[in-house]
Parts: C-alpha cells; sequence; structure tokens
C-alpha cells in the first residue's frame, strides 16, 4: 500500500477521509504537528494544491489537502475563504452571516470542497472540485452536523444540512461530490502505480 498523508492537523478530518477512500490500497496517515502550511491562497482550489503540494515535498510521500467554505451569494461571495475565520464559534459566524444578510430575499449560497492529491516531488497529480449548492434560511433548523450545516438549507432534500443523516449529507455535500468526483481518477492513478 502507498502511503498517503492527509494534510491536516484534525484527527476528524483523517478518518472522514479515510471513510470516503475506503477500498482503495492507500495507507492513510495525518501530517505531522510541527508541519503546519499557512493557507495563502485567493481560492479554494489553490489551497488545497498549495497544501498537498507543500507536505509532499516536505516528507517526501503522497498527500492530499481539502479546502472548503461557504460562499454567499447577496455577501458577494462571504463568508468563503474565511469561513473558518468567521467568528469565535459556529454560534458566532452563524448569527454573523445572519446579521449580515439581515432581511434580504436574496438567500442562495453555496458550499464549496476543493480537493488535490500531489506525488512526493511536490506536483499536482489529481484535482477537483465538489459544489453544494442551497439557501440560508432566516434561522437554524436541526442539531446534527457543524459550522454553518444548521441554516444552510438544500432544496432538493427540503432538509438543511444540520437535518439531514450523516448518510445523506456524506453523499449530496461538496465534500461528498468532490470525492465521488475524485475515486475513477484516485483508482486509475492506483492501478497506474502498482503495475509501474
Ligand atoms: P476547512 O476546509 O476545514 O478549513 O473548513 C472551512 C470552514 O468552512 C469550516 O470551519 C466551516 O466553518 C465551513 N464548512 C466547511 N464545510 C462545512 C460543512 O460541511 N458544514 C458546515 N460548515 C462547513
Amino acid at each position: 500500500m502507498t502511503k498517503l498523508v492527509v494534510a491536516t492537523g484534525n484527527p476528524g478530518k483523517l478518518k472522514e477521509i479515510q471513510e470516503y477512500l475506503k477500498g482503495l490500497p492507500w495507507q492513510l496517515e495525518l501530517k505531522p504537528a510541527d508541519l503546519d502550511i499557512e493557507e495563502t491562497g485567493t481560492t479554494f482550489i489553490a489551497n488545497a494544491r498549495l497544501k498537498a503540494s507543500e507536505v509532499a515535498k516536505s516528507l517526501g510521500e503522497w498527500a492530499i489537502a481539502d479546502d472548503s467554505g461557504l460562499e454567499v451569494n447577496a455577501l458577494d461571495g462571504a463568508p468563503g475563504l474565511y469561513s473558518a475565520r468567521y467568528g469565535k464559534t459556529d454560534e458566532d459566524r452563524i448569527n454573523r452571516l445572519l446579521t449580515e444578510l439581515g432581511n434580504t430575499d436574496n438567500r442562495q449560497a453555496k458550499f464549496i470542497c476543493a480537493v488535490a492529491i500531489a506525488s512526493p516531488d511536490g506536483k499536482i497529480a489529481l484535482e477537483t472540485e465538489g459544489i453544494c449548492p442551497g439557501e440560508i434560511l432566516h434561522s437554524p433548523r436541526g442539531n446534527g452536523g457543524f459550522g454553518y450545516d444548521p441554516i444552510f438549507y438544500v432544496p432538493s432534500e427540503k432538509q438543511t444540512f444540520a437535518e439531514m443523516s450523516a448518510e445523506t449529507k456524506g453523499k449530496i455535500s461538496h465534500r461528498g461530490v468532490a470525492f465521488e468526483q475524485l475515486m475513477p481518477k484516485l483508482e486509475e492513478l492506483s492501478h497506474r502505480l502498482t503495475t509501474e
């Protein structure tokens, strides 16, 4: 099995990615805690590329990274790249977003998840971006999930991310879509590496 370092310090993210890549011949592990990569990119995909590439190069191993966030149309794409830093807690972030949106009729928004995989020399071997369109509610609904989930309503499911089962969110979310797109490409890459 080829080692694939997950460019995150978050064990929760490792577990989630492990679940998506189940059955593929990659041995996933967390990046060392002292290896920190600054997210200086101006897009989600640029940050995913940067993290995957820098971690791969530093360790001389394959690396995978993701970067995600919420873009709200009426706020010109905010909080976007600043989704994690929009407030101190999930509650603060949700309250700030709802205050800034006020009673605006345009509630259109989308979650984006960019994923990149770099080879041990730091070159990007695969990348993809998953999008989940939805609407921002006027007040939170549901207890599941994390982050902005209680105010993100998905019309096709008639539920917020926080009201859905983990299984449904895992399939239709920006992350689910990104990994579904990545899987066939990653299977092909795994096959190429084992037959080389
Ligand atoms: P990161 O990709 O782990 O840096 O996540 C960026 C931020 O976007 C998170 O801290 C959350 O605030 C937000 N976010 C990303 N994905 C989700 C999601 O599935 N639900 C709710 N919030 C999310």
